[in-house]
């Protein structure tokens, strides 16, 4: 809620806010946050003066204390869990300029600054104690210029809608594999979308970017400006030590025929297929992306087989294709099957970015709570699906799921230097999902023992979708070592005095 509406909700105020609104947009002084907040239901914070942006009239402000708070808080995340962490300021910046002054502001009363796009990170880093946050919410604009195959993106739009702003140009970006995640922090933190096999990770698309800095300026980063941006917007994730408030990226062709199977095995057969998988996946095109599945059945498949309440293993292959032939020809070795392994059933589908992303928002319901973790991990295909098979017998719900992403190896020679920097052979994210509050418990032990099984095969961890607090090593071990001290040295640098946030332990 916006301090302008409190007043109607908090007879207890001392003070009239619509009036202290309308001051504040005249510039007239305004009494201190704390005097602003006293006989609200949470507790104030400390006395705090936000001169910089009264003078920035835009954007909305919730104040720690506001009857409308709480509500605002926990409407930043898709978890509906929401931390006990409590921004003292909720700056809700519709542009650049309003997000210089939320960082001068911060600056200059001595505050930190967490930053949120669209609040799809599980964990929910966005949400710290104390200091401004700044909800970027509102900036989901675009401009696409199909000429020059470029497009500007406002840093809260979605992969869903920029996806369906790019198809009728014949055009396409490797979005994020639900509908709902927000360009900024999936650029950030490197991004793993549709067809990442042939596109690299999104962040590879990035051509510039539009930061607030540390000290309020805004700059443009690029291969020829400010380089040490540049290199760590490529993949820091919530490490990184600015505000973007604009991403231009390069767009790629619309594949013209993209096409899915998906084989439904029995748990039990996980070692076979897991072996099958490590074999047949380097051999495949990049442009067929295979993702294997501990899930509930589909509703379909339950209610033909009377298997409800069983799991099944689904193995999903997707081909990018420019014709219907050259898919199937893709996914020909896919759909010989592993040998000896009978499915319970196959499934085609010809399918659309927005098939696609229908199908995955189906795997991650809202609103519910979730606990998550995601495991780069160099265990033996087989060795590795058996044992996710074993764990998925132990999830809290139905709904929970584990997925595991076979990536063949990568081409030969040095990677891009970008910040971004853990891969290993297979990725596998832990999801549990359930409804109950009663349920936390549950479900967390069951995803941090499954990453504890994993452990020491564990080769490192992504800061997209890793449970970043479950221990402050997380985010170190999201990156090679190189870059993780490269990234050190370059927050100690371009933000000396740690005014962004950075990773949940770090600062
Ligand atoms: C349903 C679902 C599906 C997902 N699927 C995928 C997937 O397919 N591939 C994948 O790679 N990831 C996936 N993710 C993870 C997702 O990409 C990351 O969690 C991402 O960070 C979400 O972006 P956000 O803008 O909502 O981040 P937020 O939660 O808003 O922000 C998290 C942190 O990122 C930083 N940050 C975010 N935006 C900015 C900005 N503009 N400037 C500076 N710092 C910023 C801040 O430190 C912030 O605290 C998925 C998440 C969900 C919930």
């Amino acid at each position: 809620m916006h301090a302008d509406d409190a007043r109607a909700d908090s007879p207890r105020s001392p003070i009239d806010r619509r009036d202290a609104l309308r001051r504040l947009a005249a510039g007239a002084a305004l009494p201190a946050v704390g005097a602003m907040l006293e006989g609200c239901a949470i507790e104030k914070p400390h006395s705090i003066e936000y001169p910089i942006l009264r003078r920035q009239a835009a954007p909305r402000l919730t104040l720690r204390g506001d009857p409308g708070y709480e509500q605002q808080r926990a409407a930043l995340l898709f978890n509906r869990r929401t931390p006990g962490r409590y921004p003292d300021l909720i700056v809700h910046a519709e542009s650049a300029a309003d997000v210089q002054a939320a960082v001068r502001q911060a600056r200059a009363s001595g505050m930190k600054v967490s930053i949120r796009s669209g609040g799809h990170t599980w964990c929910g880093p966005a949400l710290r104690d104390g200091g401004i946050l700044i909800d970027l919410g509102p900036m989901r604009t675009h401009v696409i210029s199909a000429a020059s195959r470029t497009a500007r993106v406002g840093p809260a739009m979605t992969g869903g809608e920029f996806i369906a702003a790019l198809e009728p140009h014949g055009l396409a970006f490797p979005v994020g594999h639900c509908p709902t995640v927000p360009m900024g922090g999936f650029l950030l933190n490197g991004g793993f979308g549709w067809n990442a096999g042939a596109w690299g990770p999104a962040c590879l698309s990035v051509r510039g970017l539009e930061i607030v800095n540390a000290s309020g300026e805004l700059v443009y980063a690029s291969e020829n400006d400010n380089t040490d941006l540049f290199w760590a917007a490529r993949g820091a994730g919530p490490g990184f030590f600015g505000a973007v408030t604009r991403f231009d990226v390069a767009l790629h062709p619309l594949p013209r025929a993209i096409h899915s199977s998906t084989f439904f095995f029995r748990p039990g057969d996980a070692r076979a297929v897991g072996e099958w998988l490590s074999e047949l996946v380097p051999s495949l095109p990049p442009t067929v992306e295979t993702v294997a599945y501990f899930r509930a059945p589909p509703s379909s498949m339950s209610r033909s087989d009377g298997r409800a309440g069983e799991r099944v293993l689904a193995v999903s292959a997707a081909a990018f294709a420019d014709s219907q032939a050259q898919a199937d020809a893709w996914l020909e070795p896919f759909i010989k099957g592993p040998p000896g392994v009978r499915a319970d059933r196959r499934q085609d589908e010809k399918e659309t970015f927005r098939s696609l992303h229908d199908g995955m928002a189906r795997l991650y319901p809202q609103p519910r709570r979730y606990g998550v973790d995601a495991i780069w991990t160099a265990a033996a295909p087989g060795e590795l699906l058996e044992q996710m098979a074993a764990r998925a017998e132990l999830a809290p719900t139905p709904e929970s799921f584990i997925l595991i992403a076979l990536l063949p190896p990568p081409p030969p020679g040095p990677g891009p230097d970008i910040a971004l920097s853990m891969f290993a052979p297979a990725f596998t994210a832990v999801y549990g999902v359930w409804a109950d509050a009663d349920l936390d418990a549950k479900g967390d032990a069951w995803v941090r023992g499954t990453a504890e099984q994993l452990r020491e095969k564990t080769v490192g961890h992504y800061t997209g979708e890793a449970d970043l607090y479950a221990d402050p090593a997380r985010g170190r071990r999201s990156f090679a070592e190189a870059n993780w001290k490269r990234l050190s040295e370059l927050k100690a640098r371009h933000d000396p005095e740690g005014i962004f946030s950075g990773f949940p332990g770090a600062s």
